[in-house]
């Protein structure tokens, strides 16, 4: 007898899709099964029938307990991790950022090891370089030894976490010597700061403010600047939160050149533009880059469905409107980021079915027409979903044993209905904070049913606690991860086909 089934789901891999038997059995799953055959003999079985059964979510990119300057993000692991779980993610990666330049790289990350023990999920961890001295090499050495095969440097942020270029060609060379992975928040820090300077001597420096000084062009400047950078280390570049066409369109540039480089976005990204600044609650929004023109928004939607973009995360950071309403008059004192692990897989699965659909049907262009809304995601879709929230942060941050639905690999599922619609009220969500950006807004794509390492958090009864059973998750490093086959080559991924329907047409 195994521990559970999900049975007649159809069950969606990056790779292909079949409707069939999901088997767990002590934390992994161990079989997939056609759904012609009888369902599989478990304590117990979750009837998955009309429904989706993706893997978990793997979300590279949250910021917990983070200390910068004079905030601290509100949440710890134990919220944040139960946040995620709520909303079908079931592996999040943190930042070991120096809260100064007192705090090394390798003490940042130890610190943040302690408090992921109370984790809820599995947990990986970035490091993070601020300053180039003579112990980093052996710092990001120890880092590597720890399953910590990623370090974050910020091109802006001057006084705070910014790293010179010095320091950063140096560390990608190092990063290329530990067969890691150099992760970039990619905006020019000299044009943002005179900018901002510029605005602030006309008085403009409110939250209302915020798109015009840090302008677009700062970013596509940034990566093209850190691009040159990367040609000349080698180095594998993950540019986290890209929020323009052109910087997406950079990094698609240089992977046609053969470089090892990635585009990230976030949810906020798709579905909010610059008009948020002047809602009445613009506060709600201040994150940098800030939101873009909606003519920006469109264009980055094209490359989120179209594969340009690999993955989206949710750059979760927990901070409540007490601490967002502190210095509404000056952006340059607030805290920036918005809370979002709870939300990615929603909001993201609802910007990429209006996205694919207005790419798939010129007719249906207006994505919120209800034709779009209504529209059954193609089985395209939904792969392609699979692979930005979950196998493609996966396989980019050595993750090994997840991101699929195979047999040997975590049994980290989310069973949801593409058709379900929901409206997001902050109040009922579970993240350290009082608000969403998302409030009010219709999406699809909640999950149901969420198993995380073979236990079932979530189902129609609530959420249950599985208390501090997160994992730390050892890192492959970045060309040692590449290397490895990948799942759907497998005979058993060979079985999925783009051939089974969601719902065989029942109106979905
Ligand atoms: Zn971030």
């Amino acid at each position: 007898m195994t521990d559970l089934v999900i049975a007649h789901g159809l069950v969606v891999n990056s790779f292909g899709t079949r409707v069939a038997h999901v088997v767990v059995d002590g934390g992994r799953v161990t079989a997939v099964v056609d759904a012609s055959e009888p369902v599989p003999a478990a304590d117990r079985i979750i009837d998955a029938a009309g429904r989706a059964v993706i893997p978990g979510g793997v979300d590279g990119h949250c910021h917990i307990a983070q200390v910068t300057g004079p905030y601290r993000t509100l949440d710890d692991f134990a919220v944040t991790s139960k946040a995620a779980l709520w909303g079908g993610t079931t592996t999040i990666i943190d930042f070991g950022i120096p809260r100064d330049r007192s705090e090394s790289p390798l003490d940042a990350a130890k610190n943040k090891l302690a408090l992921a023990r109370e984790a809820r999920c599995d947990v990986g961890l970035h490091g993070a370089v601020l300053d180039w001295d003579e112990t980093v090499p052996a710092q990001l050495e120890e880092l590597a030894r720890l399953g910590i095969r990623s370090v974050k440097m910020y091109m802006t942020n001057r006084g705070t976490t910014m790293a010179e270029n010095d320091t950063v060609l140096k560390v990608m060379r190092e990063m290329v010597r530990l067969d890691g992975l150099t992760y970039i928040h990619a905006e020019h820090d000299a044009i943002t700061v005179a900018c901002t300077q510029e605005h602030a001597d006309a008085g403009a420096i409110g939250i209302e403010h915020l798109h015009e000084t840090r302008p677009e062009l700062a970013e596509d400047a940034s990566v093209r600047e850190v691009l040159a950078m990367a040609e000349f280390t080698h180095a594998p570049v993950y540019f986290v939160h890209q929020s323009t066409p052109g910087a997406v369109d950079l990094v698609a540039e240089a992977r046609s050149r053969g470089l090892p480089i990635h585009s990230e976005t976030c949810p906020h990204y798709l579905v909010l533009d610059d008009g948020v600044y002047s809602s009445r609650f613009p506060e709600w929004f201040a994150c940098c880059p800030p939101m873009r023109s909606r003519e920006t928004v469109a264009a980055l939607r094209e490359r989120f469905a179209d594969g340009s973009i690999h993955t989206v995360s949710s750059d979760h950071s927990c901070y409540d409107l007490t601490q967002k309403r502190e210095h509404v008059e000056d952006i340059r004192q607030m805290p920036h980021g918005l809370p979002g692990v709870e939300t990615r897989m929603p909001v993201a699965f609802t910007a990429l079915l209006e996205a694919g659909n207005a790419l798939s049907s010129p007719a249906a262009h207006d994505a919120g027409s209800p034709a779009a809304a209504e529209g059954s995601p193609g089985l395209g879709l939904l792969e392609r979903f699979v692979e930005l929230f979950s196998a493609a942060p996966a396989r980019i941050n050595g993750l090994p044993g997840k991101g699929a639905i195979v047999p040997g690999y975590d049994a980290d599922l989310v069973v949801f209905d593409p058709a379900e619609a929901r409206s997001v009220d902050g109040t009922a969500l579970h993240m350290g904070t009082d608000f969403s950006p998302f409030e009010g807004r219709e999406l699809r794509g909640w999950p149901q049913v969420v198993v995380a390492a073979g236990r079932v958090v979530l189902d129609e009864q609530g959420f249950h606690d599985p208390g501090p059973t997160g994992r730390f998750v050892s890192r492959l490093g970045y060309r040692e991860a590449s290397a490895l086959p990948a799942p759907g080559s497998s005979s058993r991924g060979g079985e999925f086909a783009a051939a089974a329907s969601l719902g065989s047409g029942e109106g979905k």
